[in-house]
């Protein structure tokens, strides 16, 4: 089956269960403040579970759109060096809006998996909330699981969540099993690629306050999601999310562009490369298609890290060049069919990848070198740890984000000391207001003011260009 008709048959089966297919909303939330990227599928529902939102059906499955790159779920670190969490992927899901509950949510996934998609039972693992007796019973009786594959696991990996506040509830995963002789009992939520989560079915009834309160909702909600390419890589008989279809012609691209093959080895730091950059530019692509710019703050500088650490992995595969936005041509040609926004905004995405890789370009050489420089004198006094000033200059005058500089410590064992880092940035902005606060006074007491007036617009606008370097 290729991901497409996967993706297309979890809509199906859902659709014969009297679900309303809906469209994907943007990764960009439009209006919810605690978000910075849509996160879950289940995001654009949020109203409904609240209680301040209605919409005219009960039951909806959709393919949504998700950037875990910041905030309660960040999976950049493990990007590219795992095979299974991506900064952009797609969460397959289905909702029942006070109407099923638990019972079904249960038995259709158990039906989807093990009926239509006929996955092996005895590779299949299901956990329940420790507290979970309804869900656990539930298992044992509509389904035919082993027992023994039926687990109880505690807050951390079965109580879900989609930020610090908001609905939430216990939940029931799927998990599969990929070890060679079916040995992965012990390692469901151990973190370990033997054994994957696929699908999470959250059984929302709470919502949590600021403060930390829950408070149980008026109505009982099913929120699922499923990992697409995750699924896609396991009904394709891959144990990497690269392997599968859903990346293996964007990887040949990264081929064709720098001339290396694609090796699928965890060791080599060029398949380590070529699996950032083939993760990267869907997140950009999606999200600058969705409205979101590279930039110094917020969201912004989540695209800009992220979109650095690109460049920066594309400069390790030998280029030179700006070589992120060469890659939307054949995202556009694999899902542009089912997310047309790719296609639409296809010249606006290239234009802003190329000029940030171009920007970023003219200072990593420099960076570099200055880092090497750092390095290589720490390593001849036998020191673990990069100085935060070094770490600051490499951010403030060469645009390293700090989480690039620690991934470049970790890849040759040292670590930055983050602390100093911070102190550093603190010391420029007091300066910065230090100095605007001595220049009034300055020109307060002289009796300047139409001068002084000018002055201030000219070192505003000099203040403005300090922060927003300092924020590079
Ligand atoms: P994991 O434990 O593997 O990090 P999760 O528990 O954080 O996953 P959920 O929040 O339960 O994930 O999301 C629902 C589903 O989305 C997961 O079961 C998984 O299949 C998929 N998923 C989650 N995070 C990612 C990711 N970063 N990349 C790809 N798929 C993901
Ligand atoms: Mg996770
Ligand atoms: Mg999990
Ligand atoms: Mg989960």
């Amino acid at each position: 089956m290729t991901s497409k008709e996967i993706r297309q048959a979890f809509l199906d089966f859902f659709t014969s269960k009297q679900h309303e297919i809906v469209r994907s909303a943007p990764v960009i939330p439009a209006d919810d403040p605690t978000l910075l990227f849509t996160n879950a599928g289940m995001n654009q529902f949020k109203d409904v579970f609240l209680g301040i939102g209605s919409r005219p059906y009960t039951r909806a499955a959709d393919t949504q759109k998700c950037i875990r790159a910041s905030g309660k779920h960040n999976d950049l670190e493990d990007v590219g060096r795992d095979t299974y969490h991506h900064t952009f992927f797609e969460m397959l899901g289905n909702w029942s809006f006070g109407d099923y509950y638990k019972k079904e949510a249960i038995t259709w996934a158990w039906e989807l998996l093990t009926d239509v998609w006929k996955l092996p039972k005895d590779r299949l693992y299901a956990t329940v909330y420790k507290d979970d007796d309804e869900a656990f019973e539930l298992w044992k009786s509509e389904t035919d699981i082993a027992a023994s594959h039926i687990q109880r696991h505690g807050e951390k990996d079965n109580f879900w969540e989609m930020g610090e506040t908001g609905p939430c509830g216990p939940c029931s995963e799927i998990h599969i099993d990929l070890t060679p002789d079916k040995s992965g009992a012990a390692l469901v939520n151990a973190g370990r690629p033997e054994v994957i989560e696929i699908w999470n079915l959250v059984f929302i009834q709470y919502n949590r306050d600021a403060a930390g309160k829950l408070h149980p909702l008026p109505a009982k909600h099913v929120d699922t999601g499923m990992g697409f390419e995750r699924i896609a890589a396991v009904l394709q008989g891959k144990t990497s999310n690269y392997d599968s279809d859903v990346f293996t012609p964007i990887l040949k691209k990264i081929g064709d562009i720098t001339g290396k093959t694609y090796g699928g080895s965890m060791e080599s730091d060029t398949d380590m490369a070529m699996r950032v950059l083939a993760d990267h530019i869907r997140t950009l692509a999606f999200a600058i298609a969705d409205g979101g710019t590279p930039s110094n703050e917020g969201r912004g500088y989540v695209l800009r890290r992220i979109l650095r650490r690109g460049v920066r992995y594309a400069r390790q595969l030998g280029q030179n060049e700006p070589t992120l936005y060469k890659l939307t041509e054949v995202l556009c040609e694999t899902m542009g069919d089912v997310f047309p926004e790719l296609v639409e905004r296809r010249q606006v995405i290239e234009q802003v990848i190329k000029a940030e890789e171009e920007s970023f370009l003219q200072t990593l050489d420099r960076g570099i070198e200055i880092f090497n420089g750092v390095t290589e004198k720490l390593k001849k006094s036998g020191g673990k740890v990069i100085d935060g000033a070094d770490a600051f200059k490499l951010y403030d005058t060469y645009g390293f984000p700090l989480d690039l500089t620690r991934l470049m410590a970790e890849e040759i064992g040292l670590s930055v000391d983050e602390d100093g880092f911070l102190a550093n940035m603190k010391e420029q902005k007091d300066r910065a207001r230090k100095d605007r606060k001595e220049k009034s006074a300055v020109a307060e007491e002289s009796g300047e003011w139409t001068i002084f007036a000018e002055t201030l617009k000219t070192e505003f606008s000099g203040y403005e260009t300090l922060e927003q370097k300092s924020r590079i």
